[in-house]
């Protein structure tokens, strides 16, 4: 700490066309301070906030990161402090007339020789983790999965060593819900999705209540759960779906419940066990990118070293999504003009005009994205936020688009729609059928998942230094001048294959960090 609080001042501007920039120093800077280019402080400024570059009259454009972030509500003479509370927040970009597919990227070089340790499933794809899941179709009978899963872990686990843990997929869906509201389908495919997550192992089963509105046969449908025939192809054959139903006449007490999940949980844990890892190409890579608690150097630091881990994983032939749509909304042009084909960026459109819609319902727009932590990190508002959060996408064309709880079909990058909630987005990426997640944080959060490994990066070297055992990487290092973003992308995409060949733990899943699953339900209850 002693080290940092004496370099010199230091600013960070993202771009030749800004206006302003960040205080990068620990701890911030005091009014009097002399930047190496001769700015002088008028105002106190702490760490990540802003600073004005120039003089700026009552109304003028903020620009960061090249983008008007705002408008001077009062003049703000150069070295002022400029925050939330001295700007105004521009209208969102109209989604009309939007550039649709004008950039064509320079075709990245492809990237090859690179592979990890990997479980091969029947429908193509490829495991980080080898997990046993059991499905709920309805909150009701948490409780008694729960009780099951606890007997699981102590009394079948250990003859089953090569299985890596058992997961209960809890969630507060299958009843007590417009189950026929259009949107429904959301909440339900997202279940569906999750169950056949690349982690599973496609070992299916699924505890029922008996009355609820999900029916196991509406969660699962016939011909939902690919098998693998004797030739290791996916035959898509109807697998009979595996559900243990409590209010089966057949039970009677509650152990005998219990008894049937862990006689049911022994037959998929035997197969599960039988599996191997085995060397596969980074392509089967299936990356969710997001960031939780993000601050100013959000967008300077841990996102763009992951947008050059997203190019590499892009390079590789992997797929890799970027989500959070308030988060990206006031970036739509950048994005629609990267779109691979009209369709892609029709459908991004289609995306953020369905959010826009959902948004006005509750009577706020995207500016209600933005947090008490943002703002002390130095983000004034979703403007500001969103430039920071949209380098994770790094700059290759995007060539597909999910809506909220769809699986990803193919390889490039994806824009797979979810809500900027962490634990939201997370669900939503788990259904689109990650095996490893990368999140960002500034303000720090702790942030995992039971079911797929979890790499978070940290912003500053401050946080990745308090939190040394909560962070896997510190792209901090780049604010502090000893590392490139070049060079913290490529200790990531490295960092990433390892961890998907299960030869490094992530913190999150050292401690046994989980956050639940959180549906996006945005259909009625009853
Ligand atoms: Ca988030």
């Amino acid at each position: 700490m002693a080290e940092t609080n004496t370099r010199p001042p230091l600013y960070i501007r993202i771009h030749a066309a800004d206006n302003v920039a960040i205080v990068a120093n620990d701890g911030g800077l005091k009014a009097g301070a002399t930047f190496a280019d001769g700015l002088v402080l008028v105002d106190n400024v702490p760490q990540g906030h802003k600073v004005a570059l120039a003089d700026l009259a009552e109304g003028d454009a903020i620009v960061r990161y090249n983008v008007v972030i705002g408008y001077a509500q009062k003049a703000l003479p150069r070295g002022s402090w400029v925050h939330e509370r001295v700007m105004r927040m521009p209208t969102a970009p109209e989604l009309d007339g939007l550039p649709i597919a004008t950039v064509k990227p320079p075709a990245l070089p492809p990237l090859e020789g690179y592979t990890f340790e990997g479980y091969r499933n029947a429908d193509g794809s490829v495991g980080s983790r080898n997990i046993l899941a059991i499905t709920q179709t309805v909150q009701c009978v948490a409780g008694v999965t729960e009780f099951a899963v606890q007997r699981i872990k102590a009394e079948l686990l250990p003859k089953f060593p090569n299985v890596d843990d058992v997961v209960a997929l809890e969630h507060s869906y299958g009843c007590g819900v417009a189950i026929d509201a259009p949107d429904a389908i959301v909440p339900i495919r997202t279940l569906r999705n999750i169950s056949l997550n690349p982690n599973f192992g496609g070992e299916v089963m699924v505890v029922s209540l008996g009355c609820e509105k999900l029916q196991p046969e509406r969660l699962l449908p016939p011909g939902t759960i690919p098998i693998a025939d004797q030739r290791g192809e996916n035959t898509a054959a109807d697998a009979a779906l595996d559900v243990v139903c409590l209010q089966d006449d057949a039970h009677v007490g509650f152990m005998s419940m219990i008894d049937s999940v862990m006689r049911q949980a022994e037959v998929h844990l035997a197969r599960l066990n039988a599996r191997r890892r085995e060397t596969v190409p980074a392509s089967e890579l299936v990356v969710g990118v997001q960031c939780g608690g993000s601050d100013a150097f959000s967008g300077v630091t841990a996102n763009p070293a992951v947008g050059f881990a997203t190019d590499l994983l892009v390079r590789a032939g992997a797929t890799v999504m970027f989500s959070e749509t308030t988060e990206v909304r006031d970036g739509i042009d950048q994005l629609t003009s990267r779109a691979s084909s009209p369709e892609v960026a029709e459908a991004m459109i289609r995306e953020m005009a369905w959010y826009d819609a959902y948004l006005q319902k509750g009577r706020v727009d995207r500016s209600a994205n933005t947090t008490p932590g943002n703002k002390k990190g130095g983000l004034s508002n979703i403007v500001e936020k969103a430039m920071g959060s949209i380098v994770k996408s790094g700059s290759a064309p995007i060539s597909g688009v999910l809506s909220p709880g769809e699986k990803v079909r193919q390889k490039g990058l994806i824009y797979a729609a979810t809500p900027a909630s962490d634990f939201i987005c997370g669900t939503l990426q788990l259904a689109a059928g990650i095996n490893l997640h990368i999140f960002t944080t500034g303000r720090g959060t702790p942030y995992g998942l039971a079911e797929v490994p979890v790499i978070k990066v940290a912003t500053r070297s401050d946080l990745a230094r308090r939190w040394h055992d909560l962070m896997d990487v510190n792209a901090g290092r780049i604010a502090d001048g000893d590392a490139s973003i070049e060079d913290v992308g490529w200790e990531l995409f490295r960092l990433m294959l390892d961890v998907a060949s299960g030869k490094k733990k992530t913190w999150a899943e050292h401690w046994k960090l989980h956050n639940a699953l959180v549906l996006f339900n945005p259909a009625p209850v009853t």
